[in-house]
């Protein structure tokens, strides 16, 4: 039985957990990035990094000794799924390890993260706790933002330039034909809506294809629907913009009212909600992707990265800015899967996304946060060695490619380990932005690590690249 001195004391402590529970400050994390960038590996990377203490030399508060620990705990919006950590592991560490199912929509998870400040007088009060809230979102919803700004006609004039264009002439063309034989006066109707918005999302799919990579067409629900698959506010297309005003029940003005109901319904609720409680930001860019694509998908991943920062631009030319109630204060830029290069090219890497983002900020007219530019693994798939090949001593990487991928005639079964020499980059970045052939790259998807290493409590331990810097530069200073 409790004497009155416990209960007087359990009381106490109650009440100053009370009251330091409110003061507990919370981190909220975006992590975004267009489709297959990598956000579902870096963020399972992220936790289980934290969960177990993962080998992160370039994270202070770890290597000070003042990280305890970290445990999830329970999202404090019960209406967003949760970002299915246990499963995405599970696949990345199974045996045979594979890579989990990408974002398909808005997740979310907390983490508590406990830890002893360094603070003056810090000492006395024992160790502190943070919320770190992650925010996984697809990065082709912040595309829509110029959306906000635009008509109906506005928008139609736009995206139908742009289909009619020479270089997008085989993807638009299926939807031109369709457009073709529609008349916009037509009485309104859901065949047509259907059979255009269909083809529409077909050409827009299609311009994001390997060969492609083209990375810069709004609507982005319309590439990743999330869970409104189908819905009518997803089913319009453009039409040529009419001279005179449509009957209110023609096909034209059918998908008028779509078009404002996507942005009144969807984009903006998601930038009110979501994006605009957000105080870092981590945006994962496959710039290997794009630089394998040729020079033209690097120019549009330049075009991404503008709208992407437009986003993040404070005042009052951005359209979202009376929604926002936190400021981000930090963004950081992350080439994803550095490990499909020999280390030698990391910083190069490095140099090239900088390169890009420099000119998208300068096209942006971006000013606020802080951004910085890493080239990350944040799960490495391959080690390094190297091979003679003519007297020359070529840097390689190793590793074992995905099932059924076929290199110069040979197709890969999944299970047999390979050395490749993936190229390097340039020593000059410029070079890449030169209209001219795509850098020859070997770029091969392998599979996750096997065989893990296994820490003192017999965790698996994920080897990275320079993870550790982006957790140092996305947390470290919250945890002082
Ligand atoms: P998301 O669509 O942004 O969620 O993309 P994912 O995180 O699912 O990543 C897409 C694919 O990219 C994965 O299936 C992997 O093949 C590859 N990938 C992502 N991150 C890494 C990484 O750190 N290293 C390697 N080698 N591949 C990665």
């Amino acid at each position: 039985p409790t004497t009155i001195v416990d209960e007087l004391g359990i009381a106490l402590a109650n009440f100053a957990d009370a009251a330091t529970g409110t003061f507990t400050p919370t981190l909220r994390l975006g992590v975004t990035g267009l489709s297959r960038a990598g956000k579902t590996i870096f963020i399972t990377a992220l936790v289980h990094n934290l969960l177990t203490g993962g080998r992160l030399p370039g994270f202070a508060p770890l290597t000070e000794g003042r990280f305890i620990g970290a445990r999830l705990a329970e999202y404090p919006d019960a209406t967003i799924p949760r970002f299915a950590y246990e499963q995405h592991l599970a696949a990345l560490t199974g045996k045979p390890s594979a890579w989990p199912e990408s974002t398909r929509r808005i997740s979310q998870l907390r983490l508590v993260l406990k830890y002893q400040s360094n603070r003056w007088l810090s000492g006395m009060t024992g160790p502190a706790t943070l919320n770190l809230d992650i925010v996984d979102y697809p990065g082709e919803w912040l595309l829509d933002l110029p959306l906000l700004s635009l008509s109906y006609a506005e928008w139609s004039r736009e995206a139908l330039e742009r289909a009619s264009r020479p270089a997008s002439a085989s993807e638009a063309k299926p939807f031109l034909d369709i457009l073709g034989g529609v008349d916009p006066a037509k009485d309104a109707n859901d065949l047509d809506a259907e059979a255009l918005a269909g083809a529409f999302t077909q050409y827009l799919r299609s311009s994001r294809e390997d060969g492609r990579a083209l990375s810069t067409l709004p609507p982005g629900r319309f590439l990743l629907p999330g869970d409104l698959e189908g819905s009518p506010v997803l089913t319009f297309a453009p039409l040529p913009p009419q001279d005179h005003t449509m009957r209110s029940s023609s096909l034209h003005a059918m998908l008028a009212h779509r078009y404002e109901a996507y942005k009144d319904k969807v984009v903006r609720p998601f930038f009110r909600d979501h994006f605009a409680r957000l105080d870092r930001q981590v945006v994962l860019v496959d710039a290997l992707r794009a630089l394998n694509a040729g020079p033209a998908a690097v120019a549009d991943l330049e075009t991404a990265l503008t709208s992407v920062l437009a986003c993040f631009r404070q005042g009052e030319s951005n359209p979202i800015a009376k929604l926002i109630s936190r400021r981000i204060d930090r963004i950081l830029f992350a080439a994803t899967k550095a490990d499909h290069l020999h280390h030698t090219s990391h910083d190069r890497l490095e140099t090239i996304l900088n390169r890009l983002l420099a000119n998208a900020a300068r096209r942006a007219k971006f000013a606020g946060a802080e951004t910085k530019s890493l080239a990350i693994a944040a799960v490495r798939a391959t080690r390094e060695g190297t091979i003679e090949e003519r007297g020359e001593t070529l840097s390689t990487i190793v590793g074992t490619p995905v099932e059924g991928q076929e290199l110069d005639g040979t197709v890969y079964d999944g299970r047999t380990e390979i050395a490749l020499f993936p190229g390097d980059l340039p020593d000059d970045p410029e070079s890449v932005f030169e209209a001219g052939k795509p850098l020859a790259f070997s770029f091969l998807r392998f599979t996750p690590p096997r065989d893990l290493e296994r820490n003192a409590s017999g965790d698996p331990v994920l080897p990275h690249i320079r993870f550790d810097r982006a957790i140092d530069y996305l947390i470290g200073d919250w945890l002082k």
